[in-house]
């Protein structure tokens, strides 16, 4: 799967084609052996790039793979993502390994989802109930003070790599990491959205990284745990919003496993959205879905409204993820969320729509029954704040 990319520059560095070659390589290795061999060059060399802030050399490897050999792109991808999210250190005349996470958060409101700095009691607090219900017993917990939103990532696998070494380096003194917030992106708007709180572990080489590694843990009770604990120290930041934890993981796999939670979740919120706002019940929706298409199928987007006109007040998009192309089934996945959610009138359009925005505000457009791209439009009663003028 094509992994996000920030560019990248003609010329193939020595760099770049050492990166495809052991990629190559540990992608034709036929057993754990050879894997390591192959393994622990590739992570040299990925590791010193990062830190010299080499993205276009990775990215560049990444690219001529990704058409080459699919493969090999996807072993140095996840070579990448590992090496960006994990390190060593010695502290107190011990190894650590070092390991980046995040803890998603879903939220929807009408109003607006905050990203913002936390109370530092609040960070101590989260910390411990992570440290106590997500974590190995020997492992050390730093947390950033910040919830973060998409757009306040870091950006490239360099800048991750960065926040790793400096969540790690907080793991020792046993301080969080106090974020920088000058000249943080904003916040794109969305009624449905997600937040992270992003951290790092430290456990001693060897030892659980994770609650569940231990012999009476599991993924299922660190959830219903974290959720537990949790929730009274979000509950003050996420005034006017609906939320959900989501299980705190290794960074990368965190990030996909809440891109894939929140589609049925921003689609829920859309129904619910429209409730609340307009009295309209999930009975008397009309939902519209259509496959849009670049150069492939990239998204399917899903227009609702009511049953008795032709309107469509709001809508959402639904990406393909990852490996997913056009044979992926998420088609059944909307409708079996639709009609959780209470929406019996589901119509799907085998139409190609292109990837289409308004011109004057950005927002995606979504079809209608007539199998036009429309602009989702709530109707007057529901108050201007939530209507694009034009
Ligand atoms: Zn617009």
């Amino acid at each position: 799967m094509k992994r996000t990319r920030f560019g990248s520059r003609d010329r193939l560095s020595r760099d770049a084609a050492e990166l495809q070659r052991l990629a190559i390589g540990l992608s034709d290795s036929g057993g754990k052996l050879e894997d390591s061999y192959w393994e622990t060059q590739l992570a040299e060399i990925v590791t010193s790039l990062l830190k010299n802030g080499a993205e276009d050399e990775v990215n560049t490897a990444l690219d001529r793979l990704f058409e080459a050999n699919p493969r090999a792109h996807d072993e140095l991808a996840d070579m990448v993502e590992s090496c960006a999210e994990t390190g060593h250190l010695a502290f107190k005349a011990a190894d650590y390994d070092i390991q980046l996470f995040a803890a998603p958060v879903l939220a929807w409101s009408r109003f607006s989802i905050p990203s913002c700095v936390l109370p530092s009691a609040t960070v101590t607090a989260l910390a411990a109930h992570l440290g106590a219900h997500v974590f190995g017993a020997n492992a050390r917990v730093a947390l950033a003070n910040y919830l973060f939103s998409p757009d306040q990532l870091p950006r490239s696998f360099c800048d991750t790599w960065q926040l790793t070494q400096a969540l790690g380096q907080a793991t020792t003194t046993g301080e969080h990491l106090a974020v920088d917030t000058q000249g943080m992106p904003d916040t794109n708007r969305f009624l449905s959205d997600v937040r992270y709180l992003v951290g790092c572990i430290a456990v001693p080489r060897g030892k659980a990284l994770f609650r569940w590694n231990e012999k009476d843990g599991s993924k299922e009770s660190a959830l219903k745990e974290w959720i537990k604990q949790d929730s009274p120290n979000l509950e003050p930041l996420l005034t006017g919003c609906a939320w959900q934890p989501l299980l705190p993981d290794a960074y990368h796999a965190a990030c996909r496993n809440a891109d894939r939670l929140s589609r049925p979740y921003s689609l829920k919120a859309s129904v619910a959205f429209l409730q609340t706002m307009l009295g309209l019940m999930p009975a008397d929706i009309r939902a519209v879905v259509g496959p849009c298409y670049d150069r492939r199928m990239e998204e399917y987007r899903v227009g609702l409204g009511p049953k008795s006109a032709d309107d469509t007040f709001h809508g959402i998009v639904w990406p393909l993820l990852g490996a997913e192309d056009e044979a992926t089934d998420a088609a059944s996945e909307i409708e079996a969320v639709l009609r959780e959610a209470g929406v019996q009138d589901v119509l799907f359009l085998d139409h190609h729509f292109p990837m289409e925005f308004c011109d004057d505000c950005g927002a995606p457009l979504f079809p209608n029954a007539e199998a036009e791209l429309v602009h989702a439009e709530m109707p007057e009663q529901a108050g201007a704040n939530s209507q694009a003028l034009h």
